[in-house]
């Protein structure tokens, strides 16, 4: 269940298509108007820097969707009690109270052990295809999240839709094409999956999978080569699915169980090969 939520900022959009680029830079220069912007676009402004991948490794880059929302702070727990990095995506929207914005701050303060990322302001509503065929406004959808979680890297996740951009390549649906171009133009990434820890589509939203089952998929995942980057595994997940005992128990075992493996490597997504 999400928190709930008023959308109280549709009429603060910023619809403006600015690139990241330019953002980043107009967050750098707004740090000189007052204390509070000082602090969050400190993070705007930040840099990732890269790293050497060792080729013996396989790399996984866990990412948990659609928060800030019930179930987030359980996942940020497992995550800093086991010492494992992860990327939320989070969603523009659902940062409506002072709870939902202190989980912003708390994931964007948190990198690089955290990454905060950009998963769309309205999520689409849920109306995938019409969001997907308006490419235009798509594309300020993501671009007003950017601005209003201060969201430290050009990176986003389409919502319901596994697509890829990054330098020089776009690996997208027919119906998403047109907004990954936008995103492209925009000097936007866009991160897809290759695994999905799933739910049940009911109020529960409880995990499909068992934890040996997920832990099999990895292990087939790297074993076949299926994955958009070789060596590089993304799984999504998303918060609210760990919300409630037993499941919180399962992230927190099947984290556990891959940090056992001497050759996997948590990564956040800022780290994906080939970004730009
Ligand atoms: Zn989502």
């Amino acid at each position: 269940m999400l928190l709930a939520c008023s959308n109280e900022h549709s009429s603060k959009v910023e619809t403006s298509p600015k690139s990241a680029t330019e953002q980043i830079d107009s967050a750098k220069t707004s740090t000189t108007k007052d204390t509070t912007t000082v602090r969050k676009n400190s993070a705007v402004a930040m840099v990732s820097k890269p790293i050497v991948f060792d080729t013996t490794k396989k790399y996984i880059y866990l990412t948990f969707d659609d928060g800030p929302q019930n179930g987030t702070q359980i996942c940020v727990n497992i995550c800093k009690e086991l010492g494992t990095k992860a990327t939320f995506f989070m969603v523009g929207e659902h940062a409506c109270s002072p709870k939902t914005n202190h989980l912003v701050d708390t994931i964007r303060g948190a990198y690089p052990f955290f990454l905060l990322a950009n998963h769309s302001y309205s999520h689409a509503k849920g109306q995938y295809h019409k969001f997907y065929n308006h490419p235009q406004s798509a594309a300020e959808d993501f671009y007003a999240t950017q601005q209003k979680l201060h969201v430290p890297f050009p990176i986003i996740r389409l919502p319901g839709n596994s697509a890829w951009v990054r330098k020089g390549e776009i690996k997208a649906s027919g119906l998403v094409k047109p907004v990954c171009k936008l995103l492209d133009s925009a000097g936007y990434n866009v991160i897809g999956w290759d695994a999905e820890w799933e739910f049940t589509r009911d109020k529960h939203c409880f995990p499909r999978q068992s934890v040996s089952k997920m832990l099999a998929t990895v292990a087939k995942n790297f074993e076949n080569n299926d994955m958009h980057t070789k060596n590089h595994l993304v799984i999504l997940t998303h918060d609210r699915m760990f919300q409630h005992q037993p499941y919180s128990d399962s992230l927190y075992n099947f984290i556990k169980a891959l940090k056992q493996n001497p050759n996997y490597v948590f990564e956040t997504v800022d780290h994906y090969p080939g970004l730009k």
